[in-house]
């Protein structure tokens, strides 16, 4: 017998995926009035930077002592820390390090410290469900977006999506869709191109051992008592990666499945050689932690020589969270294609290729994209038009009034850029 698809109401927006992009967006659309539902498949929010253990935001600031990315990304750092341990360096007031602070720092021979911090993974998930809550987001957890479907009487654009829960399948519709999944899964399903990027044999997880304990419990700061602990350790660029080991493609089921054997097994040799009552695993990630898996082939592509380019159609200034001095505008082609009128992408799945998808997608950034997509479905419904054809230096301003700064200043572009990683992801 077929089972009934049940029809479960119409939103203005549908955001699908309560990572933080999903999240920002949800509840920029919903200050702006409209009515919004997120749906997440798992039982909490945040995606990777709180159930895949992701608990550290890479710095927002230029690292010469001046803070780039505000907007949402702020308010979502300062979440983050409001009920958990972790805090920004001190030196920061109002967005820079005062200039005699820095001047100190030079007479020492030191860098200035960057604007990022670590913070508690399920604290910040519980802070990013009451704003959610506060804001009057509709939530659905446990729920994942199977299908879309299409709208007959637009090409391009969707009607609706149906969902797989405890009640069965059922349909939601709405007038504007987010794909916040970090996979570009409703992108995929609706048929949109996107481009893929397979990942590195890394995982990591949170442990405590006796010895952090003690430094936890010697500090008073029980920051200090978690650690991670890695099955596969190849770092960022792949260093360490397995030369017999096939990069993984976090767009396939088996590809996911490899790599959650391999590094869970891995894990589980290492810890073998262990004193067994020394330490402990607090977490296992609860999701895969894939870095790049699909993002959207957008309207704008943001690549690495995109450096100090300003886009006219900018929805905020980031910077490299790796190199000092570069810095980088978000396109809004990068989270829409013409003729798919009205869905629109943010966070891990914004369009960008090489180490420029990188810079786009780690959580600051993420969050920007997330508060820009929300922000244009909510001006879209308004000006009854389509995602890709909205009036952008109304999207811009609307922005800027919510604290984003759309264009970084020319007078923080360096003659010679210090071309040196440091690894912060
Ligand atoms: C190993 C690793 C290290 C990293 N290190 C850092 C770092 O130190 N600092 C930093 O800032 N960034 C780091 N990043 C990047 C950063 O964590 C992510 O890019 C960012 O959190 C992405 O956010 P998002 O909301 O776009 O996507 P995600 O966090 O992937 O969120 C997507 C959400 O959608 C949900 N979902 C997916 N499919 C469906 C569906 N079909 N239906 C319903 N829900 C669905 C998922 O459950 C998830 O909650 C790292 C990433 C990795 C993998």
């Amino acid at each position: 017998m077929q089972e009934e698809i049940r029809d479960c109401g119409h939103y203005d927006i549908l955001v699908a995926g309560g990572g933080v992009a999903g999240v920002a967006a949800a509840v920029s659309g919903a200050r702006h009035g409209k009515k919004v539902l997120l749906i997440e498949k798992s039982v909490k929010l945040g995606g990777l930077a709180t159930l895949g253990l992701i608990n550290f935001f890479v710095p927002m600031c230029n690292g010469r002592g001046k803070q780039i990315i505000f907007g949402m990304a702020e308010e979502m750092l300062r979440l983050a820390l409001r009920y958990g341990y972790g805090d920004v360096p001190e030196a920061f007031v109002d967005g820079k390090i005062p200039q005699e602070t820095l001047d100190g720092y030079r007479a020492q021979g030191k860098l200035p410290p960057r604007y990022m911090t670590g913070y508690s993974a399920d604290i910040f998930a519980l802070a990013l469900l009451e704003l959610c809550h506060k804001e009057g987001v509709h939530l659905l957890f446990d729920s994942l977006v199977t299908r879309v479907l299409p709208d007959p009487q637009q090409p391009g654009s969707l009607q609706g999506v149906t969902v797989e829960n405890k009640s069965g399948c059922c349909s939601y519709y709405a007038s504007y869709f987010v794909d916040a999944t970090g996979d570009a899964d409703l992108l995929r399903r609706a048929g949109v191109p996107t481009l893929a990027r397979g990942n590195y044999h890394s995982y990591q997880t949170l442990a405590i051992s006796l010895e952090s304990c003690r430094r936890a419990a010697a500090s008073g700061d029980i920051g200090q008592a978690t650690f991670y602990r890695h099955g596969g350790g190849a770092s960022l660029y792949g260093g360490g990666h397995p030369t017999t080991v096939p990069l993984y493609d976090g767009a396939d089921a088996g590809e996911v499945n490899r790599y959650l054997i391999d590094n869970q097994l891995e894990l589980l040799q290492k810890l073998k050689t262990e004193g067994r009552k020394e330490r402990d695993i607090v977490a296992l990630p609860g999701m895969a932690q894939f870095r790049t898996t699909r993002c959207i082939q957008g309207d704008t592509v943001l690549r690495e020589s995109d450096a100090y380019r300003h886009f006219a159609d900018s929805v905020g200034a980031i910077c490299d969270f790796d190199r000092r001095d570069y810095l980088f505008e978000i396109p809004y082609g990068a989270l829409t294609r013409h003729g798919c009128g009205n869905i629109i992408t943010a966070g891990r799945s914004a369009a960008g290729e090489g180490y420029a998808w990188d810079v786009l997608r780690v959580i600051p950034p993420a969050i920007l994209s997330g508060q820009a997509a929300g922000t244009a479905c909510a001006l879209a419904l308004d000006q009854g038009c389509s995602l890709p054809d909205i009036d952008i230096p109304c999207l811009q301003a609307v922005l800027e009034r919510a604290g984003v700064t759309i264009h970084f200043d020319d007078a923080d572009v360096p003659e010679i850029s210090e071309d040196r990683h440091e690894n912060n992801d």
